[in-house]
């Protein structure tokens, strides 16, 4: 097992599916399904999920809602993204906490730090939904700082590529995949891997990102046994 500490952030519109708006059941379950897998590894688990299958606070001041409200909404939609996958993970035999970067007592605990160690060296799967709650910032970016705080040895971002490109692979033919590549050879092929701030955050902090597919059936879990999954981008 290469990781023993993962924070995986996957993005609220992969929890589509086919359809292109909400969520799809049967993604959603798969998601549980391959999380599982490294759970029972002994892997401790912090996840990250997006919204954007629902809100994005960008959206927001085409349809005449200000952007900083428009981003409480987009952290509210994050919310909505993990409450259904805490509920995956329950029905799939895990135990969970949800962690909120807003206050929402009823529904979940609020994100503290010390507590969210606690929850993992216990063997609970943790969200931080909400983001970190402040506008102006993304869940990519809530995903590093929360890898940061919680000391976890990667953040691993699920999308639908299998890692990052010489250039866009639905574009460009000739395209190729990185094994690995640095921090800063991402900046100088102005590579687009996460936002700036997320990014810099990573870089900063000597924390390696892999980018991979997770709709791939067993990449997360060859990805902890240290196969060749995805991109590793780290210090060089
Ligand atoms: N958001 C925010 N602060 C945060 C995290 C998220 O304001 O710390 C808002 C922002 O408006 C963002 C939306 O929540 O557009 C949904 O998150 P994101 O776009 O990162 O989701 P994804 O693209 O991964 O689905």
């Amino acid at each position: 097992m290469k990781y023993k500490r993962i924070l995986l952030k996957l993005s609220g519109e992969a929890l589509m599916g086919d359809k292109n708006y909400g969520i799809d059941p049967k993604r959603l379950e798969q998601y549980a399904l391959e999380i599982k897998k490294v759970v029972d590894m002994g892997v401790e688990v912090a996840l990250v999920i997006g919204g954007g299958n629902i809100f994005r606070g960008v959206q927001s001041e085409k349809i005449g809602i200000d952007r900083v409200q428009g981003d409480y909404m987009g952290m509210l939609a994050t919310l909505i993204n993990a409450m259904a996958l805490q509920s995956a993970l329950e029905q799939n035999g895990m135990y969970t906490r949800l962690m909120s970067g807003i206050k929402i007592e009823s529904v979940c605990e609020p994100f503290i730090r010390r507590r969210a160690i606690r929850h993992l060296e216990k063997g609970r799967v943790v969200i931080f939904g909400a983001g970190i709650g402040n506008p102006y910032f993304t869940t990519d970016s809530t995903a590093s700082l929360r890898a940061i705080e919680i000391e976890a040895e990667v953040v691993l971002k699920g999308t639908r590529v299998d890692g990052v490109y010489t250039a866009d692979p639905e574009k460009d033919a000739n395209a190729t995949r990185y094994e690995t590549i640095s921090f800063q050879e991402v900046y100088e092929n102005n590579l687009n891997v996460m936002d700036m701030t997320a990014f810099t955050l990573c870089q900063e902090n000597n924390l390696p990102i892999i980018v991979f597919d997770m709709n791939k059936d067993g990449n997360l879990e060859n990805l902890i046994n240290g196969e060749d999954v995805g991109t590793l981008i780290m210090s060089k």
